[in-house]
């Protein structure tokens, strides 16, 4: 047969070109021919899409497999999940410290601990963005980037009050690091900034950024607590968006100063996409990518205290009101976000029973990635179908030295789709998501556009509702250039 799977009499979803009806031939994983049509009898499987739309699988670039859960176990789960919402790659994070493997150490031992961890247990292929925790960690970033396939790192802004709080001998129990603070954030900097150099105009390198300020929050803790508030608006109110604000401004300061190549995650505020957009304009040679979520376009804490969600819905930085979620989609509208996430982390039911200061923060999203913004984005707003692509599958594959591998449609590139159809409405279940996660703070919210088919690297995971194949999820070596490169030459040795 000279294709093992043939997509017919669908409209294709070109990233940054638009919608074209074509039909898509797949060998080996790969796609292999696109072409106006192609005939039935050269494909070993065809999936008629007639109706409907194929979309580039999409990339979702914030996950966290493994933070609550033990990590094979999260991993198989929260996978399954993701093909639920048309997502094909999981970029997830990684940290030493508290929660995942609760320790500390080498990468060099730790990152090929996660790897054994994680083999066999993805039905989708993934990645890793690792945060350098401790003072010797920083000196790995060069190994994380040639030898362990990452390139990107994470710095969490608002860990340095949990540094604080702990023996000072022996650092925090949370993040088991030292020092942790902007002398840490500066020194991992110029590692990035250095490794960005290297390879700039190839791939690109760089550090995200979770941004909220320890020092406020610890004040705004006490003044919602003296002030009686209760519930997701004391949690917002606790966290208010100027400490996204100022976290934002310092991470570009020290950006600037650095040349690091930066990503905001999770900006979920108007004044936190605000911070973004002034940065950016204030140093417009540095390179500053913006994040935001699936729930902080699509959730407002009013309405989730009315629907009875509650503690279901913390997750940091906090769900806020529609003022601020329309001012993100005016940020999707007008160019200014790069990606939306997920910000997937498995926390179960009985996580969320302990209140607001003590329940874990934190839920799963990643099986509505397309269905939310299919729903919100293309038939509430009109926002173009190939502009979706860009925000969750072909921005975060050029982002995150994917590309062009994943996230984008043309010959050669990985055979990685979902098909959609964009009249499918229904409200969202827990129980349909495949998740490991018993609740989900999205349950009921109607959606238009779900996913029929995903297929990974040609194979159809995922069949109208049902997982259809073994997981067969391979960890890809980032950044693609260099590691395919590598897997090239000592393929022909
Ligand atoms: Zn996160």
């Amino acid at each position: 047969m000279k294709y093992d799977l043939i997509i017919k009499n669908g409209t294709v979803v070109f990233p940054y070109q638009g919608e074209i009806n074509c039909e898509i031939g797949v060998k080996q994983g790969k796609i292999a021919t696109i072409s106006d049509s192609i005939d039935s009898n050269l494909g070993e499987q065809v999936l008629d899409a007639r109706g409907k739309y194929v979309f580039p699988a999409a990339i979702d670039s914030h996950y966290h497999v493994g933070i609550y859960r033990p990590h094979s176990e999260d991993a198989e789960s929260e996978s399954r999940t993701a093909l639920v919402g048309g997502v094909g790659t999981i970029i997830s994070y990684f940290r030493t410290g508290h929660h995942y493997l609760n320790k500390t150490g080498p990468y060099r031992e730790i990152f090929p601990e996660v790897l054994a961890l994680s083999n066999g247990h993805f039905y989708t292929d993934y990645c890793y963005h690792i945060a350098p925790m401790t003072t010797p960690q920083l000196d790995e970033v060069e190994w994380l980037v040639e030898e362990a396939g990452v390139t990107s790192f994470k710095f969490y802004m608002f860990y340095k009050g949990l540094t604080l709080a702990a023996d000072s001998t022996k650092g925090s129990e949370y993040t088991m690091a030292e020092n942790y603070d902007l002398g840490h954030l500066y020194e991992l900097m110029t590692r990035v900034a250095k490794m960005a150099e290297k390879y700039r105009g190839k791939t690109r390198i760089s550090l995200s950024l979770h941004c909220e300020n320890p020092e406020l929050i610890r004040v705004f803790i006490e003044r919602v607590k003296k002030q009686g508030l209760t519930g997701l608006k004391a949690y917002s109110e606790a966290r208010p968006p100027l400490t996204e604000k100022l976290s934002v401004h310092e991470a570009a300061i020290l950006a600037d100063a650095t040349g690091c190549p930066i990503n905001l995650l999770h900006l979920s505020s108007r004044e936190a996409l605000q911070a973004g957009i002034d940065v950016r304009r204030a140093y417009p040679n540095h390179d500053i990518k913006l994040e935001t979520t699936l729930h902080h376009l699509a959730l407002d804490y009013e309405e989730l205290e009315k629907s009875g969600i509650g503690m279901r819905a913390k997750v940091n930085p906090p769900i806020r009101t529609r003022e601020h979620s329309e001012f993100l989609w005016e940020g999707i509208i007008k160019g200014h976000v790069d990606t939306v996430v997920s910000d997937h982390a498995c926390c179960g039911e009985e996580h969320k029973k302990k209140g607001v200061w003590d329940s874990l923060p934190g839920f799963g999203g990643s099986s509505i990635l397309y269905p939310i913004m299919l729903s919100e984005g293309a038939h509430k707003r009109n926002i173009p179908l190939s502009r979706i692509a860009e925000l969750v599958s072909a921005n975060p594959a050029r982002i995150f030295g994917l590309y062009p591998k994943k996230g984008c449609i043309a010959i050669g590139s990985d055979a990685d789709f979902t098909v959609i159809d964009m009249n499918i409405e229904k409200p969202v279940r827990a129980e349909e998501l495949l998740s490991a996660q018993d609740h989900t703070p999205f349950e009921g919210f109607i959606a238009k556009g779900w996913s029929t088919q995903t297929i990974v690297r040609g194979k159809i995971m995922f069949d109208n509702g049902k997982v259809t194949e073994e997981k067969c999820g391979e960890f890809i070596k980032r950044p693609v250039f260099l590691h395919d490169q590598i897997r090239a030459e000592k393929a022909s040795e």
